[in-house]
């Protein structure tokens, strides 16, 4: 049987001589896995769907659950990303984060296109061309758009950060304050609770969730730390957004 399917590789796999095993992102039927038969040959035709970040329309052929990737016709390699590291490594990360939030045959079509568009916004950052938020350079921008990114993932997969007022006593924060892994809100010192949080990283979040104020490159950093263990306590560790941050 033959289908197909608009996916993002999020990883490859060497598999014997000359094939590769892709992980794909699919609009349609979410997380599936496919050979790219005889790919690592010198010119290779479909060699540009082995690449990680490479959005294409795949064609595969299905035979007792196995699938087998028959042609591919690429939609956007997002080439930009190898240019800036910072940037590249965000991609990393995104695709990293969909892999740990997605399950096989199970679809997630806004996840899907808050994926495909963060891609974007990355590549424009790379290119210094005027990304999405704060472009002045890869990394704060990138930044920006990685944690807009892995908010919207997070709240896909059922797990959403609040940035609201505090939810025991209704307090307004500001300053010092509180953060509870297990509800995903932001509360008052007063209340206690969770793990210290700062003013800086809950307007951050605030700003990423687009409930408005401004975001600093200081509070942006510190709640993507906050965010990388939330994602760890509720999904899995995510290793390479720690190297992103040691970037
Ligand atoms: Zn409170």
């Amino acid at each position: 049987m033959e289908f197909k399917a608009d996916a993002l590789v999020l990883r490859t796999a060497d598999w014997g001589e000359y094939d590769k095993i892709v992980t794909l992102f699919t609009a349609d039927r979410g997380k599936l896995s496919a050979a790219l038969k005889g790919v690592k040959r010198a010119g290779a035709k479909l060699k540009f769907a082995a690449q990680p970040f490479c959005f294409a329309e795949f064609v595969f052929a299905e035979r007792s659950g196995r699938n087998t990737v028959i042609s591919a016709y690429l939609h956007d390699g997002f080439y930009p990303l190898r240019e800036d590291i910072a940037c590249y490594y965000a991609a990393v990360v995104l695709c990293e984060a969909c892999d740990q939030l997605l399950f096989e045959g199970i679809e997630s079509p806004a996840l899907f296109l808050a994926a495909v568009r963060a891609l974007e916004s990355l590549s424009s950052c790379a290119e210094g061309a005027g990304g999405e938020a704060r472009p002045e350079d890869g990394k704060s921008g990138s930044s920006y758009v990685l944690l807009k990114f892995l908010l919207a993932a997070l709240k896909e997969a059922g797990y959403p950060v609040s940035a609201g007022d505090c939810p025991h006593c209704g307090e307004r924060l500001s300053g010092r304050m509180r953060f509870d892994m297990e509800s995903g809100a932001f509360g008052c010192e007063a209340c206690g609770g969770g793990v210290p949080a700062s003013g800086s990283t809950y307007l951050a979040v605030r700003a990423a969730l687009g409930q408005g104020g401004e975001a600093t490159a200081d509070g942006v950093k510190r709640a993507l730390r906050l965010v990388s263990a939330y994602f760890a306590f509720q999904a899995s560790d995510l290793p390479s957004l720690e190297e992103y941050l040691r970037l």
